[in-house]
């Protein structure tokens, strides 16, 4: 029979994917000795039995859990349901990717009318065993029976008032007495039943509601965002409760091993004396920082320590700890791997080689490659902020600096953001429905909650800059005002946050580019010592040249030409080489442009100093030179001086009903052989002449697109090498070169045996291949793929992440091909993948030799080549 049930000391932390995190860790803790209440794991295969089975559990499942239930009860010598020593549990999800806020648990199941009382004699404390029931209710309320949370909150809010209580715990056992009454009347109302009073029911609704809670538009929206496969499915942990809640002995809190902002040493966390479960992250009553804890219990805190460290050595990693002390007792119940920023990602990597915690492979590893995109932007100018005037300050719970218009709402600052503002999204505190709006806001403010409150670590896990906790401004959700003394602000003003030191600015203050020595510069150097594969980068002007090549670009990928035809000066003489009658007309109006581009490309040659350039030809359709609407023509038949008839019957005859799949690439050449003459021509004097005037050996690649057949290239090479040696003749100096193309059409990778004929290297050009091999529009596909998304056709967007599957497969069939021909032949990708960590991976398999990416993402691949390289190893 297969077993759907682990007790904790039967699993370990190699077992995620059946036990989930959280219950494989649990084991883990078990295993190693660690003080962890004892309990069982339900499976992620039983989670996924529940779906197959038509959401319901199955009753081999439910079997099972009752045997566990049974051992659980002799270990802890306590009995479900039984007035005199009742055991009481918490059902909590964990799936094996941890989701945080994302499912929901469920504590201190097993009371009802009768243990309640039982618990109260047990304990000598009413109060504390009305208060675990009161919460019990409102927790199966809000998880279990999907009643709104608000409502149980109101009660709670209602009786705090009329008890004239500022906080929870000044509550009396009475006033708990009536929440709990109040408290069942909304069961009663909601369901039509009564609260359900028999411990094991309450149990199978609790596991049936975890698995339930991972098709939740939260945990689906979570998943989205973060690429997680929907078909995993969560584990359920049922585990005897300990009790932070039992007065000033007790309490809970949460801790990372060391500051996950930050990286710094030291454990860095928070407390709260006679608190239970959540009551710290909820911004309920305000934490204390973790080192408080060494006054109230000084031996709890030292254990704790030991344990922290204890448990980082044996991970080799910082680690992200629950805990609960009951009576002076020290209960671990959860760790996992801590999220950290970018810059503590880059930083614990760094000390922890040095410690000789990891090796450096490991430490390169470390490093989520998208995550340190937020080490690359801009942070404050410090001049700017001299003068800048402070607002209030905050907690610094994710670094960064952002700037926007006020957002009271998530709904608002979607909004605002789809009309193109940027946005900071200031709430009194965030829940987990405000998550698209902290997607879209530039930064997020909240004047509740502390360092691991919910907005902050949403806030750390999107790199997102966030100030929470900000308790001196006042937020009016309703009236749309944001108070700070007598200053009050709007809708319409200007904010600006600094999230590394918590502060909040008035208005805009503009910012620098960051700083890349140090721990990051260590990673780099790193990376670039293990890593086989180059990286070039995507770049047609000088300064993201520059840019590229500060963030360690070794070459240009893909220069296009095209954008360097729309600046002002020449569109002009562009469009008069489109409207040209005859090819003597073409050639007149191409001679002027030649200066300009070969102007361009002496510069981006000086840039590189060297370093390789291809550059491609012009690719795309002539219409997009021209334009479309009847007022913009008249004006430009003005300008140029040609009649507005003949204007508009070129246009005309240059529209296409297809233009993706039309006259563009090198078919234009074709048509048009005195643009490549031009190009040429531009590419080649350029690189002559900083020869002659530097002495600087640069060899140009020239890159063909679209080309789909070997007599293209045939075609084309000839009229570029006959160009070329013209240009050395009159010159009076030769230099290397290469003649390629870029692999886009399928018929091109299919055939790519006879392309590398001509071809001396192939730059894959994955926009287009992923456009041709699946028959979309790039330009019209984002209106469907999030259908797809949704509806779990695709996991990822294409266009983002390489299929591997089948545009991959053209991909290495052109590899194979290729070099079948030509063994030496250069191969590249310079489509968007190109920046992408999993297809640079897929890269570095197939055997490219370089990846180019947009200038910003060049440590990101740096650091993603690196990875695929110890993966590779590993394998
Ligand atoms: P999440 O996945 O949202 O972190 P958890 O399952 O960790 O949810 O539960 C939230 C909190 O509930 C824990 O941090 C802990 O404080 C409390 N909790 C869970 N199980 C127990 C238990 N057996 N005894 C006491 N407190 C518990
Ligand atoms: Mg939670
Ligand atoms: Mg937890």
């Amino acid at each position: 029979m297969e077993k759907f049930v682990y007790s904790f000391n039967e699993g370990s932390k190699d077992m995620k994917s059946l036990l989930g995190g959280k219950g494989a860790n649990l084991a883990e803790m078990t295993k190693i000795g660690l003080p962890v209440p004892f309990g069982f794991t339900v499976t992620t295969e039983a989670c996924n039995k529940y779906y197959d089975d038509g959401e319901k559990l199955a009753d081999t499942v439910v079997e099972q859990i009752f045997e566990k239930l049974d051992e659980l009860e002799k270990v802890s010598n306590k009995k479900f349901g039984s007035k005199e020593n009742p055991l009481l549990v918490s059902v909590r999800s964990g799936a094996v990717i941890s989701m945080p806020g994302m499912m929901d648990t469920v504590l201190n199941l097993g009371l009802n009318d009768e243990t309640v009382e039982g618990m109260a004699e047990l304990t000598g404390n009413e109060r504390f065993a009305q208060d675990s029931y009161r919460r019990f209710i409102q927790m199966f309320g809000d998880v279990v029976l999907e009643i709104p949370k608000s409502k149980f909150d109101k009660v709670f809010e209602a009786q705090k008032k009329a008890s004239n209580c500022e906080f929870d715990i000044d509550l009396t056992t009475e006033d708990l007495k009536k929440i709990i009454v109040d408290y069942k009347k909304i069961i009663k109302e909601e369901t039509g039943k009564d609260f359900i009073q028999e411990p094991k029911e309450q149990l199978m609704e609790a596991v049936k509601a975890v698995f339930r809670s991972w098709n939740n538009e939260r945990a689906i929206l979570y998943r989205k965002l973060n690429n997680i496969d929907s078909s995993l499915g969560t584990a359920v942990n049922v585990q005897s409760m300990v009790f932070g809640n039992m007065g000033d002995t007790s309490g809970t809190g949460v801790a990372f091993t060391r500051n996950p902002a930050t990286g710094d040493n030291g454990v860095f966390g928070e407390f709260l004396v006679n608190a239970q479960g959540e009551d710290v992250v909820a911004g309920i009553r305000t934490p204390q920082p973790i080192s408080e804890m060494e006054k109230i219990f000084p031996e709890v805190y030292k254990e704790f320590l030991r344990i922290a460290e204890l448990l980082e050595d044996h991970f080799k990693d910082m680690q992200d700890i629950e805990f609960t002390v009951e009576n002076e007792k020290l209960y671990m119940l959860q760790v996992r791997t801590g999220k950290r920023t970018a810059m503590a990602a880059v930083k614990l990597a760094v000390a922890m080689e040095k410690e000789g915690l990891i090796d450096k492979k490991t430490a390169i590893s470390r490093i989520e490659p998208n995550q340190i995109n937020q080490l690359l932007h801009p942070k404050f100018d410090e001049k700017e902020l001299e003068k800048a005037e402070v607002l209030a300050k905050g907690l610094p719970a994710s670094p960064g600096a952002s700037m926007g218009k006020i957002s009271f709402t998530a709904a608002e600052a979607e909004e605002a953001v789809a009309k193109g503002e940027k946005v900071i999204l200031v709430r009194t505190e965030t829940s987990p429905e405000d998550l698209a709006g902290m997607v879209a806001a530039e930064g997020i403010l909240t004047a509740r909650g502390g360092m691991t409150s919910h907005a902050a670590v949403v806030a750390r896990g999107m790199g997102k800059c966030c100030i929470a906790g900000c308790s001196t401004i006042e937020v009016d959700e309703e009236n749309k005002v944001l108070k700070v003394g007598n200053l009050v602000l709007n809708q319409n003003d200007f904010i600006s946050l600094d999230g590394s030191t918590g502060t909040v600015y008035k208005g805009k203050i503009d910012t620098i580019k960051p700083e890349l020595s140090g721990d990051f510069g260590t990673i780099m150097k790193w990376s670039d010592e293990i890593r086989t594969l180059k990286i070039r980068t995507n770049a047609d002007n000088p300064r993201d040249t520059k840019t590229a090549v500060d963030f360690g670009a070794e070459g240009i990928g893909l220069c296009r030409t095209e954008h360097m035809f729309f600046e002002e000066e020449r569109i002009s003489t562009v469009r008069q080489m489109i409207l040209a009658d005859t090819k003597e007309e073409r050639e007149k109006a191409l001679e002027q442009i030649l200066p300009y581009q070969k102007g361009d490309f002496k510069e981006i040659y000086k840039v590189m100093a060297g370093k390789p350039v291809t550059i491609r030809l012009l690719d795309p359709p002539l219409h997009e030179f021209l334009p479309h609407e009847g007022e913009e023509i008249k004006q430009l038949s003005k300008q140029i001086n040609v009649p507005y008839e003949k204007l508009l019957s070129k246009v005309e005859e240059l529209h296409e009903f297809n233009p993706m799949l039309g006259h563009r690439g090198c078919r234009l050449a074709i048509t048009y052989p005195e643009i490549a003459v031009m190009q040429t021509k531009a590419i080649m004097t350029a690189a002559i002449e900083l020869k002659k005037e530097e002495g600087m050996e640069i060899t140009p690649e020239i890159m063909i697109p679209l080309v789909g057949m070997e007599k293209e290239i045939a075609f084309l090479k000839k009229v570029i090498i006959d160009t070329i040696n013209e240009c050395f003749e009159k010159e009076g100096v030769k230099l290397d070169y290469l003649i390629g193309t870029m692999i886009e059409i399928p018929r091109a990778a299919l055939t790519a045996d006879k392309i590398a004929k001509d071809a001396e290297f192939f730059s894959f050009g994955t926009n287009d291949l992923t456009q041709m091999a699946y028959g979309f529009s790039r330009d019209d596909s984002g209106r469907f793929i999030d259908d797809y998304k949704n509806k779990g056709i695709f996991e990822e967007d294409p266009f983002q992440t390489l299929d591997q599957e089948g545009v991959g497969k053209l991909v290495e069939m052109a590899v194979e091909l290729g070099k079948k021909t030509r063994p030496n032949i250069k191969l590249g990708i310079c489509g968007e993948h190109g920046g992408d960590p999993k297809t640079i991976e897929f890269c570095h398999k197939v055997g490219l030799d370089y990846v180019s990416c947009s200038p910003f993402r060049v440590p990101i691949a740096r650091l993603a080549a690196a990875q695929a390289a110890v993966k590779a190893e590993e394998k």
